[in-house]
């Protein structure tokens, strides 16, 4: 008989998970907290509001899933003189020698192409929008996993696809043993205190000037920016924050991209005054990749690792996501190695 099982969560790693078992013949469903699939992979209009780049040297996951899928990439802008706006308005240039960063790849129409071509490996009907699960019972020889609202199923094996620190907003039957609530209590969620916001412009007006877009600083709201660019469309820099979720909290949104501009135009002059848009993702405050605890900036890169969640019956449950592979975690390639773990493990 086909075996049944239920993942939860329709990020890059519940995703992949799904595309290995139907290859496999499974029996997949995939449920889904959010009404679209992806989780912190966003893009809007070809733009990416959650992760961006890949880095083939060293990521052979990723890179071997893309060529499969075929889809169209190209590399990160980065020729040309980065800023370094050490002390509030005063900009120093620098031109950096060639390979000074590790090359870094995108994809054709944002990184929603990975997730939306994954999804299409999977039969009509496999993930569920909207579904939040927030029970998971084991009985002796079924799982039966609970939805808001009360609609439950059996399966023979779930695979949990979120952040560990989300893990404990489920309730178990029977509970989860103090030591596994613990690890994935203090497991943080890579980025989750981040903000990414994207000003968009008809051309990259910088490049002009022989800036590639990147810049740094330890002054402004943003803390590093890139090119967002799309080869053939709109022209954008795309930044991160040197605030914290609570520092940013203390803004409406119209002071903080005031604030953004204020700094673009310091570090690239008075054309980035007037961008067509400014799309402003906060994902500390997206509850279905974030708790309160991930509002706090991390000092140091979190140790990951695979996190067992116990069970009456040794391997009918497990736990992929970023979060739990000990190489790449915090990583989409860590997303789609922690995916590879679990089916192995099937
Ligand atoms: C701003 C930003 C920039 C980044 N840049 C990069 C980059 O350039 N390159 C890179 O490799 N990585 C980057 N990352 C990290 C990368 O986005 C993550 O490593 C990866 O997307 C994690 O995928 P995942 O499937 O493990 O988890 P998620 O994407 O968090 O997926 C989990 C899914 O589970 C769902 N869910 C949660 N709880 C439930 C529930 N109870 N029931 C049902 N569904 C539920 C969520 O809605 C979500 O869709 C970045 C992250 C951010 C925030």
């Amino acid at each position: 008989m086909t075996k049944s099982i239920a993942i939860i969560g329709a990020g890059v790693s519940g995703l992949y998970a799904a595309s290995l078992l139907t290859e496999k013949g499974y029996d997949v469903t995939v449920f889904e907290a959010r009404d679209r699939i992806g989780g912190w992979v966003l893009s809007q209009d070809g733009f990416d509001l959650g992760p961006t780049w890949y880095w083939p040297e060293t990521e052979t996951t990723i890179t071997q899933l893309i060529e499969r899928l075929g889809l169209p990439t190209f590399s990160q802008h980065t020729s040309g003189d980065l800023v370094l706006e050490r002390q509030f308005g005063v900009i120093e240039r620098h031109t950096l020698p060639p390979g000074h960063t590790v090359p870094s790849m995108r994809l054709v129409g944002g990184m929603a192409s990975l997730t939306t071509a994954l999804a299409s490996t999977l039969p009509a009907g496999t993930i569920q929008l909207e579904s939040t699960v927030t029970s998971i019972q084991q009985a002796e020889d079924e799982i039966l996993v609970e939805l808001e609202g009360g609609q439950t199923t059996a399966f023979e094996h779930v695979i949990l696809a979120i952040p560990p620190r989300l893990v404990s907003r489920i309730s178990f039957q029977p509970e989860l043993c103090e030591t596994t609530k613990a690890k994935l209590a203090n497991t943080p969620t890579w980025m989750a205190g981040q903000a990414k916001v994207l000003a968009v412009y008809d051309r990259p007006f910088w490049r002009d000037n022989g800036q590639s877009g990147q810049g740094m600083s330890w002054a402004g709201v943003l803390q590093e920016i890139h090119d967002a660019s799309q080869p053939g469309g709109l022209a954008a820099l795309f930044g991160f924050f040197r605030l914290s979720a609570a520092e940013r909290s203390v803004f409406d949104q119209d002071e903080l991209n005031r604030r953004v501009i204020n700094q673009l135009v310091r570090l690239f002059g008075e054309q980035a005054q007037q961008p067509r848009e400014v799309i402003y993702v906060d994902w500390s405050s997206d509850q279905h990749t974030a708790t309160v605890q991930d509002g706090e900036p991390l000092t140091d890169f979190p140790v990951y690792q695979p996190i067992a969640l116990d069970s009456p019956r040794e391997g009918r449950l497990s736990l992929a996501g970023t979060e739990t592979d000990s190489l790449f975690g915090g990583h989409i390639e860590g997303a789609l190695r922690a995916a590879e773990r679990v089916v192995e493990h099937l």
